[in-house]
C-alpha cells in the first residue's frame, strides 16, 4: 500500500525502549496515522515490566496491519501479573487502530473496497477515497471470553480506555 512509507517514528518508539527489546527490531508495516498508538503501546507494555527485574527482555516479533487493524505479536518472559497488563496494553492499542486513520492519525472508522475480496481499511473522512463502505464503530467493541466469564468490550477513544461488561446467561457469539 503506497501509505505504508518508511517512518522516523518507528526507529524514535525503538530506541527510546531500547532498554527492554530484545534482538532484532522489525519494520511494522503500519501506515503512518498509527505512530501515536504504537507509541502508546510501547509506553504501557514498559510501565507493566515496572515490577520485573531491570534484565528482563521482550521480543517483538511482529507488528503490523491485517484485515484493518493493528496486530500484535511479542514475546514476553514475565510473571503473570506483568502478562496481563501486556496483554491489556495490547488490547487497547488494537482497538484504538480501530478508530485512528491510518493514514493521518485522525478518529476514523474501519472502511472497506467494494467487491467481493474486499480490502479493510481504518480512514479519517478527509482518507477514504477507495474505501466508500464504512464497516467499523466509532467505539469498537470486542467480545472476549476468559475463565472469568464472556465479556463485551468497548473502547472509549478519548479517554483511551475500555469499559468491560459480563454477558450473562449468552453463549459467545462465534
Ligand atoms: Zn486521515
Amino acid at each position: 500500500m503506497s501509505r505504508r512509507k518508511h517512518a522516523d517514528w518507528q526507529a524514535e518508539i525503538y530506541d527510546k525502549h531500547a532498554g527492554w527489546i530484545a534482538g532484532t527490531r522489525p519494520h511494522m508495516s503500519v501506515g503512518d496515522g498509527w505512530a501515536d498508538v504504537v507509541s502508546r503501546l510501547f509506553d504501557r507494555i514498559s510501565q507493566a515490566l515496572a515490577g520485573e527485574p531491570p534484565s528482563t527482555k521482550i521480543v517483538i516479533i511482529d507488528i503490523k496491519e491485517k484485515y484493518g487493524e493493528l496486530r500484535v505479536e511479542i514475546l514476553a518472559p514475565v510473571g503473570p501479573e506483568t502478562e496481563a497488563a501486556i496483554d491489556q496494553a495490547i488490547l487497547l492499542a488494537e482497538l484504538r487502530s480501530e478508530c485512528t486513520c491510518d493514514a493521518c492519525g485522525a478518529p476514523g472508522r474501519m472502511r472497506s473496497t467494494l467487491g467481493q475480496s474486499a480490502w479493510l481499511a481504518v480512514t479519517c473522512d478527509d482518507h477514504q477515497s477507495g474505501y466508500p463502505r464504512t464497516v467499523g464503530e466509532r467505539s469498537p467493541k470486542r467480545r472476549i471470553k476468559d475463565r472469568f466469564g464472556v465479556f463485551e468490550i468497548t473502547y472509549d477513544r478519548a479517554a483511551d480506555s475500555i469499559t468491560k461488561t459480563r454477558v450473562a446467561g449468552r453463549r459467545e457469539a462465534e
